[in-house]
């Protein structure tokens, strides 16, 4: 590792790791960002996984947070190659009888197919569809009073509740189901209050921009991200995990992009005894079981709208969701879990080799679990789309154990670095008044496991390197948060 002296190491490559070293870079320090494995990105790599000509999402897919992200939205990441594609439907969710539900761009051609439930889900979300701009600074930073207090409240007061709660706004299958599979991205039960938060912010989303996939894979994103850092002068080493505070060159601040966990391991020695306390009681969520197939030809859906859609959410209706969910968070593995799955083959011809396709589908299971989904999976599938499983012709599966030595901030197979219920919700990692501060001066953490928590959008690295650009090179007072 390079011995000279940087104004600032950045530790893990993931989207808050780069947009940390960004900020960093960008206000004139001189930041080395070191990664672990010998690729860059964290949850943004693409690689072969199955079979030859077959390239995978390792880990994220689809992009909401990323185009909606209000710093990645300030840098030139498409001079670098980066270029979304927006598939007409964001995301379908079918059922037994053949037809689905669709989040697609216009609120009113979505809220049209929910039947009875139009008006209601039109009301909904047209407020928060239009205020999402001043909401979206707020949502995706730490917690602090809003700059926008009559927008917030307008969805605080909905996202605050329990999934199944909101829900209650709905009488058919087709609204409470759409609903419920937004929200379970929340990856917790869905009569957790603020599940509905998550449900939201993904139907503003889908909404206000669609859902994208990043041409040639989500690794496109860190690539871009990347060249951006290299090109404002910054330096890069990759095959070194640090295990010690000892392995870091002199600088002044240290950034890491790791979890509470690994910041105990590699730093607990220089921390206060409170704040390590604060560390060990931090908790982890439900992991995933994920699949990553190679197919012979497209997902043959029944429901029409799933073969435009980039995104699917199998589970039917929200009672067999919540039910599902509740049950992998209770540490068993329903007979049929609730899948995501996206197929980004349909929209990006560099995926696969002519005529052939990829899909990518996980699970939530129970943190730790050893148990192979692969089938459960597939079943949850072939139940909405006869005939899928003679399609496949290359298969990989990743359980709780493989995720987190594949990369280690999936602690237990949870890939939102942290449980966000609502006890951890104000208090990710620890209670403090800065969340991204350490008890030691210099020392940050800017993983996913701050706020605003998991997803990629690099918001955690912002304000982390923010508040370290304040607090220890005092550079002036350049807002935190972006008007
Ligand atoms: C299966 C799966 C599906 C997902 N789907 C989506 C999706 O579709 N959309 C979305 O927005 N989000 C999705 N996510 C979540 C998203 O990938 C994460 O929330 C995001 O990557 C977190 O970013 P991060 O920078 O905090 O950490 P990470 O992306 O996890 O990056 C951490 C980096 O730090 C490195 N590192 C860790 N410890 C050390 C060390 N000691 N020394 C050196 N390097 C180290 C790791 O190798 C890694 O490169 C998904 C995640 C998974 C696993």
């Amino acid at each position: 590792m390079s011995k000279s002296m940087y104004d600032a190491v950045v530790v893990g490559s993931g989207p808050n790791g780069l947009a940390a070293a960004i900020v960093m870079q960008q206000a004139g320090l001189s930041v080395l960002l070191l990664e672990g494995k010998n690729e860059l990105g964290g949850g943004l790599r693409t690689a072969e996984l199955t079979l030859p000509g077959f390239r995978h999402d390792i880990c994220s897919a689809i992009h909401p947070l990323a185009t909606a992200s209000p710093y990645f939205q300030t840098l030139p990441l498409a001079q670098y190659g980066l270029e979304y594609i927006t598939p007409p439907v964001a995301a379908a969710h079918p059922f037994d009888d053949g037809t689905a539900a669709a989040a697609v761009h216009s609120l009113v051609d979505t809220a049209r197919r929910l039947g009875p439930d139009a008006e209601a889900y039109r009301s909904l979300l047209a407020p928060l569809i239009d205020s999402w701009p001043g909401i979206a600074n707020d949502v995706l930073a730490p917690l602090h009073f809003p700059k926008h207090p009559l927008d917030m409240a307008r969805f605080g007061l909905p996202a605050l509740l329990p999934a199944t709660a909101l829900a209650r706004r709905f009488r058919g299958e087709k609204a409470k189901g759409l609903l419920a599979g937004m929200a379970a991205h929340a990856i917790q039960p869905l009569s957790n209050l603020t599940t509905s938060a998550v449900g939201l912010v993904l139907l503003i989303a889908a909404h206000r921009g669609g859902w994208p996939l990043p041409k040639g894979g989500s690794q496109a994103i860190a690539d871009a991200l990347v060249a951006h850092f290299r090109a404002l002068g910054g330096t890069i080493e990759t095959g070194t995990f640090v295990r010690s505070l000892a392995q870091l060159p002199p600088a002044k601040a240290v950034l890491f992009d790791v979890t509470p966990t690994q910041l105990l391991q590699i730093a607990g020695h220089s921390l206060s005894s409170i704040y390590q306390w604060q560390l060990r009681r931090y908790r982890y969520g439900m992991g995933v079981f994920k699949v990553d197939w190679a197919l012979a030809a497209p997902i043959p859906f029944t429901a029409p709208e799933c073969a435009q859609a980039g995104t699917v959410h199998l589970g039917g209706t929200l009672a067999e969701i919540a039910a599902g969910e509740r049950a992998a968070a209770q540490g068993q593995h329903p007979d049929k879990p609730f899948v995501l799955l996206a197929q980004q083959s349909l929209f990006d011809a560099t995926r696969a080799p002519a005529g052939q396709h990829t899909a990518w589908a996980y699970c939530h299971v129970p943190n730790g679990s050893r148990v192979n989904r692969t089938d459960a999976i597939e079943c949850q599938v072939e139940r909405f789309a006869p005939g899928f499983r003679e399609r496949i012709i290359g298969r990989h599966t990743f359980d709780t154990a493989q995720m987190e030595s594949y990369n280690p901030n999936y602690v237990g197979g949870d890939i939102n670095g942290g449980l966000l219920d609502i006890n951890q919700l104000f208090t990710r990692p620890a209670l403090r008044a800065s969340p991204y501060r350490t008890s030691q001066r210099g020392l940050y953490l800017c993983s996913s496991a701050t706020p605003p928590g998991g997803g990629v959008h690099g918001m955690c690295g912002y304000h982390a390197a923010k508040r370290a650009l304040r607090d220890v090179f005092r550079l002036p007072a350049s807002p935190l948060f972006i008007e």
